[in-house]
């Protein structure tokens, strides 16, 4: 006659050797904390498989929706920012369009072999010469005064 008696069982949370001592209902946990343990998941998990409406949790994968938003930047001429009308743009042609003045003293001294041959060759510049040749007077006088000091003034005034 063979006899088969349980002796050990291993605990449902951690898999730990749990001793059966023949007497009672068999033991399915190790230790209180590992029942409390399996029970926390075993009613969360009914919980989550409730219907969403029900405290549930969704089935559906989790959705993203992405904005995409580009930042052109483009230069654009403003007319009289930050001046009155009456304050005449240097370098606008009187149509509006804006032109580049010489920046250095090359680029001055090119402009002013341009005038030269504009003056005799261009039917727009020659009739106003005379105009012109004022206007390098006046330019001729500043150019050969004496360099103002760093404050504006011109050295040897009081
Ligand atoms: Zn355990």
């Amino acid at each position: 006659m063979v006899r088969e008696q349980l002796v050990e069982r291993s605990c449902a949370w951690c898999g730990e050797p749990v001793a059966y001592s023949g007497r009672g209902r068999p033991p399915r946990f190790c230790s209180p904390v590992h029942r409390r343990r399996a029970w926390e998941v075993r009613s969360a998990e009914e919980r989550a498989g409730r219907p969403v409406s029900k405290g549930g949790r969704s089935t559906e994968p989790v959705r993203e929706i992405v904005q995409r938003t580009e930042t052109v930047v483009r230069p654009q001429i403003v007319q009289d920012a930050g001046r009155g009308s009456a304050a005449p743009r240097p370098a606008q042609r009187l149509s509006g369009q804006p032109y580049t003045l010489p920046e250095d003293a090359v680029e001055w001294i090119e402009a002013l072999a341009a005038l030269r041959r504009e003056a005799v060759t261009n039917p727009k510049v020659a009739p106003f010469r005379e105009h012109i040749a004022n206007a390098c007077e006046k330019t001729l006088q500043v150019l050969r005064s004496e360099m103002p000091g760093p404050d504006g003034t011109t050295p040897g005034e009081p």
